[in-house]
């Protein structure tokens, strides 16, 4: 049992007597390649990580439901029958992510919930550094009350019930690419989604039998969607998709750029071209996964740090200087990844160099003055699932 599922438990044995119906947990990701594109009906291609968040679970007497985390002192409360009320009036802090999964699971089911619950929650997703820590507790709380309340949802409509969450009781307007990360991992493969039809695609990543590893550089600069710049880029999107006659930049080709040069002022036709360049890139790094395998996407990844440095704007100079610094230790590629402001970069480097490439980012972090990032490498993992 990993330490998050026992620390989980453990909670739950100090809010109840009862015992426990099960242990569920759900991973965060890594967005290997496709930034800010799923809100703008493109392509992602995440892969969920061995960071998981632990979601224990006990039925109640009453209809209350009950969620304490172990990133709180303080459990939360409320009664299913007031739970529209609660997610309407807000102010609800991070209990907002499980409590507004129960909410907007409520309301996809076709079962009338009433069964109250207690959910102790413990993870070990590092929280605001562009590895989902949103989509883990989501996933991992919906997976346990999907099963506990017998809302017979599947993976994608659960990814949803998530998404709903973190929009509507949140207020982070988030697409879906980390739900969907979280709810549908693989071991060692990456998933394709298109973030038009929600299909998604298991694509193998083979770092492993490559001789490759991705190291993550947290670099501890907190982000946060619900702030300025993401809403930002969300409108500066959906400025320059309606002044191109199309809803979604999904639907620009790079063959439109130069007609979208012409139309659009310098910011908006920056912000256009990363989303259909980075669409683009999404699926040449999928062809090149399957053709020819990790080593062959390494340029990709770093094309698509300079489009979010230079066209989309939303790296920081901490990020810059890991993806540098990597690149000059010897990955095939870097980026940072996630919705940008902060969080982390990723580098994909030969495994004998890993070590060294941390280092160097440990120098250059400090020579910087910067904070002392969280370093550490990741393999692609299983979704979300039940554990106990
Ligand atoms: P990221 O998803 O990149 O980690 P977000 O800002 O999207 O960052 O989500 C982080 C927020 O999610 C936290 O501030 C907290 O409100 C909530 N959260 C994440 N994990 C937990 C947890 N284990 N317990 C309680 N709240 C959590
Ligand atoms: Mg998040």
């Amino acid at each position: 049992m990993t330490a998050s599922l026992s620390a989980a438990s453990a909670l739950l044995a100090t809010l109840t007597d009862r015992a426990p119906e099960g242990v569920w947990s759900a991973p965060g990701r890594v967005n290997l390649i496709g930034e800010h594109t799923d809100y703008n009906e493109g392509f992602v291609l995440p892969f969920a990580i061995e960071h998981r968040t632990a979601a224990a679970l006990a039925v109640r007497d009453d209809d209350v439901i009950r969620v304490a985390s172990t990133f709180s002192d303080e459990p939360v409360e409320v009664a299913l029958s007031e739970l529209d009320a609660a997610i309407e009036a807000g102010g609800l802090d991070w209990a907002a992510y499980p409590l507004g999964v129960a909410w907007a699971l409520r309301a996809a089911s076709t079962e009338g919930i009433a069964r109250g619950v207690d959910i102790a929650i413990s993870s070990d997703v590092p929280v605001g550094a562009g590895l989902s820590s949103s989509a883990a507790i989501e996933s991992s709380v919906a997976s346990a009350l999907n099963d506990v309340w017998g809302a017979g949802l599947d993976r994608v409509a659960l990814a949803r019930v998530g998404r709903i969450a973190e929009n509507d009781a949140v207020g982070a307007p988030t697409g879906i690419m980390d739900q969907m990360a979280s709810m549908l991992g693989r071991p060692d493969a990456a998933t394709f989604l298109d973030c038009r039809t929600l299909e998604a695609d298991s694509v193998d990543l083979g770092f492993e039998a490559a001789g490759l590893a991705i190291l993550v550089v947290d670099t501890r600069v907190e982000h946060a969607h619900s702030s300025g710049g993401y809403r930002e880029r969300r409108a500066s999107c959906e400025a320059g998709a309606a002044a191109l006659g199309v809803t979604w930049l999904r639907d620009v080709s790079v063959a439109d750029l130069d007609r979208a040069r012409a139309t659009l002022d310098d910011e908006t036709f920056r912000r256009v071209r990363h989303i259909v360049t980075e669409n683009q890139r999404v699926l040449d790094t999928v062809a090149a996964l399957r053709a020819d395998g990790p080593t062959a996407i390494g340029e990709l990844l770093t094309a698509s740090h300079a489009s979010m440095r230079d066209d989309f704007e939303i790296s920081v100079p901490e990020l810059d200087l890991a993806v540098d610094t990597a690149l000059e230790a010897g990955a095939v590629g870097a980026r940072m990844t996630g919705g940008g402001f902060g969080g982390s970069a990723i580098a994909l480097l030969p495994q004998e160099k890993i070590a060294d490439a941390a280092a160097a980012v440990e120098r250059a972090f400090a020579a910087a003055g910067y904070t002392a990032p969280h370093i550490f490498t990741v393999a692609a993992s299983e979704g979300a699932r039940r554990d106990a």
